[in-house]
């Protein structure tokens, strides 16, 4: 069986090519290199990929896409017209993705359109989460409407679950940021909420604040909800502190106070939820860096795990800079891992598994 892996970000589109669970190849086309809309740039993109698909004489027979938000959906299914109905009803949860996954499910049914089509949610990892880590204080009866907290970056603290056991926090730091509590590869708890905006400060998200904030903003500065939307998912976290950029990379060598400013923050912000979970797993085995600042980011270690040493987590130095698979020190109390993300084979192994 071929499989395409569709994995669509707000500016770029990654994808993945199959056999069965097997890898061929990979690729990750940036919308910078082609200037178009964005609709347009998602055609071009998937025409030159069957176009790339047919010249290689590959005939896809599934294609899976990762869905950022699919509700209380329990696991990886066949996009149906009701799933899809299903996916559109909770695209307004998770604006920065979900729209533009639709448009490229869109477009593949019509590029391919013999070719059955799956949804990958990054929620259904949670699926079974313990209540208490689902619910927020707010009126039952909310609870009850599904307004809890159904997780993201599932798919990738799978992955990570996938590799460990016992104890784990899987800390996922790319443009969207979480930290997931693991226990014998299970989810126990997770950053993000009710949308991938709760949480951790991210590239543009805001993460964690007193949501009075919103009703002031409104009320007394006459901001639009739109403008305060915007804001939070755009307009905040790195880029909000730095006045700069979002792009980790530009602020952790520079000498400018709000660029640090805004990494220390960040890390001060994953320390905070490093040191809850640990609480909430009774302890931990192993702590687990991904994504692309996390994968990537000595510095960026470093600082969130500096207020651990009254536990034992020490980092060897030179191996934390070199990126290594295991960042602690031989008498660390407990594994530091850098593993590179790998949504794509979690996604390609529940396409594959799928019964129809
Ligand atoms: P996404 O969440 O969109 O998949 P990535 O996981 O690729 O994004 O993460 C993007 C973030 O990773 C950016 O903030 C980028 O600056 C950061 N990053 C990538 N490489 C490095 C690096 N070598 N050092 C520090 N940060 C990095």
């Amino acid at each position: 069986m071929n499989i395409l892996i569709l994995n669509v970000g707000s500016s770029s589109i990654k994808y993945s090519v199959f056999k069965n669970t097997e890898e061929l190849f990979s690729k990750k086309i940036e919308k910078a290199h082609l200037k178009k809309e964005k609709y347009s740039f998602y055609l071009q993109t998937l025409k030159n990929i069957k176009k790339e698909l047919d010249l290689k004489n590959i005939e896809i027979n599934r294609i899976g896409h990762r869905i950022v938000h699919g509700g209380d959906i329990r696991k990886t299914c066949e996009i149906t017209s009701l799933i899809y109905k299903h996916i559109k009803k909770y695209a307004a949860l998770a604006p920065l993705h979900q729209y533009n996954e639709l448009m490229v499910v869109r477009i593949c049914s019509k590029l391919f359109s013999k070719t059955k089509q799956y949804a990958v949610f990054d929620t259904c990892f949670y699926y079974d989460m313990p209540k208490l880590a689902k619910m927020y204080g707010l009126p039952y009866p909310l609870f009850e409407q599904g307004i809890k907290r159904y997780g993201f970056h599932g798919i990738s603290h799978k992955y990570i679950a996938s590799l460990t056991k016992g104890k784990v926090i899987s800390c996922h730091l790319g443009n969207g940021c979480s930290v997931t509590a693991i226990k014998n590869k299970k989810a126990i708890d997770t950053s993000m909420g009710f949308t991938p905006l709760e949480g951790l400060m991210m590239g543009t998200r805001a993460g964690n604040f007193d949501a009075s904030v919103i009703f002031h903003l409104h009320k007394d500065k006459k901001m639009s909800f739109k403008k305060i939307k915007d804001m939070l998912n755009k307009e905040s976290g790195l880029l909000g502190i730095s006045e700069k950029s979002n792009d980790f990379r530009d602020l952790v060598y520079s000498k400018n106070k709000k660029s640090q400013l805004a990494v220390n923050l960040f890390s001060y912000g994953v320390s905070k939820y490093i040191g809850a979970y640990i609480s909430v797993l009774e302890g931990v085995d192993q702590i687990i860096f991904t994504g692309g600042i996390g994968q990537n980011s000595a510095e960026a270690r470093e600082k969130i795990l500096e207020n651990f040493s009254y536990l034992g987590i020490k980092l060897d130095k030179a191996k934390n800079r070199r990126n290594s698979k295991i960042i602690s020190s031989k008498d660390s109390k407990v594994q530091v891992l850098c593993i590179p993300a790998n949504e794509k084979l979690v996604m390609a192994k529940e396409v594959f598994s799928v019964k129809n």
